[in-house]
C-alpha cells in the first residue's frame, strides 16, 4: 500500500518570519496526523528556522532545488550536503518553473536526482506537458521523454527512493485542474513506464503525486484515483487553512 504524501511548494514566497508564522499554524493542527505523509518546502533562507519548528512533528522538510556538486565555486548554488545540514529530508527537482525560467533539462534533472540520492534526500521529481503539447496529442510522448531522460541510469533501489510529481504545466497556478480521469490516465501511463523498466514491484511501490491547482474541494476526487498517491501543492500551501484542509481531506481517502 502506498501512503499518500502531500507536499507544499512555497516557491519564492515568505520571509523567514512569515514562514515561521505559517508553520506554527500548521504544527498546531497537524501534530496528530499519521495517515498521510506531509512535507513543506520553504525557500532556502527559511530552512533552518523551519527545521527547528518541525522538530518532533510529523511534518517533513524539503527544499525546492539542489545543485549536483557537493561543494565548490558555484556561486549562488546550494548542495545536497547543505540541505541535509539544514534538516531537509526531501528536495523538489525539475519543477516546470525551473525548466522554463532556469534552463533545467532532463539531463540536469538526472544529475540532481543522483546527487540527492547520494546524500539520502528523497527527490520529488516534476514532469508534465505544456498546454500546446496536450492539445496536439503529445502528452504521453512528452512524459515518456521526460521519464527516459530524467530517470536515466538509476538502479531499481535508487528508483524506489524517488517520488514523482506529475504536474501538467497548464494546470499550475492557473486554477485549471486536470480532471481526476485526465490525471489518472497519465499516472497510470507513468507507472506502466516504470513497470516495463524495473518490474512490477518497483512500479507498484512508486509514489506519484499530482500537482496543478490542487485545492481542498478537488483533493478527495483526485486522491481517490488508483494511481494518484498524493499532491504537490503550490498556491494553496501558502495559507494554513487550505493546506490543512487538503491534508485532512486526503486522510478521508480509502486506498
Ligand atoms: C506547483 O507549483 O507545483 C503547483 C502545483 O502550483 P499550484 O498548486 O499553485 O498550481
Amino acid at each position: 500500500m502506498r501512503k499518500i504524501i502531500i507536499a507544499g511548494n512555497w516557491k519564492m514566497n515568505k520571509t523567514s518570519l512569515e514562514a515561521m508564522e505559517l508553520v506554527n499554524l500548521l504544527r498546531r493542527e497537524l501534530t496528530d496526523i499519521s495517515q498521510v505523509d506531509m512535507v513543506v518546502c520553504p525557500p532556502f533562507t527559511a530552512l533552518s528556522e523551519i527545521n527547528d519548528l518541525l522538530n518532533e512533528t510529523p511534518i517533513g522538510l524539503g527544499a525546492q532545488d539542489v545543485y549536483w556538486e557537493d561543494a565548490g565555486a558555484f556561486t549562488g548554488e546550494v548542495s545536497a550536503p547543505m540541505l541535509k545540514g539544514s534538516g531537509c529530508a526531501y528536495v523538489i527537482i525539475g519543477h516546470s518553473e525551473r525548466r522554463q525560467y532556469f534552463a533545467e533539462t532532463d539531463e540536469t534533472v538526472n544529475k540532481k536526482i543522483k546527487a540527492a540520492l547520494k546524500h539520502e534526500l528523497t527527490p520529488i521529481v516534476c514532469i508534465g506537458e505544456r498546454l500546446d503539447e496536450r492539445e496536439s496529442g503529445k502528452t504521453f510522448d512528452v512524459v515518456k521523454t521526460q521519464c527516459t531522460g530524467s530517470f536515466a541510469d538509476l538502479s531499481a533501489d535508487e528508483m524506489s527512493r524517488i517520488i514523482i510529481a506529475y504536474e501538467p504545466i497548464w494546470a499550475i497556478g492557473t486554477g485549471k485542474t486536470a480532471t481526476p480521469e485526465q490525471a489518472q490516465e497519465v499516472h497510470q501511463f507513468i507507472r506502466g513506464f516504470f513497470k516495463e523498466k524495473y518490474g512490477e514491484e518497483i512500479a507498484a511501490g512508486l509514489r506519484i503525486q499530482y500537482g496543478g491547482s490542487v485545492k481542498p474541494d478537488n483533493t478527495e476526487a483526485l486522491m481517490s484515483q488508483p494511481d494518484i498517491d498524493g499532491a504537490l501543492v503550490g498556491g494553496a500551501s501558502l495559507k494554513s487553512d487550505s493546506f490543512i484542509q487538503i491534508i485532512k481531506n486526503s486522510c478521508n481517502v480509502k486506498k
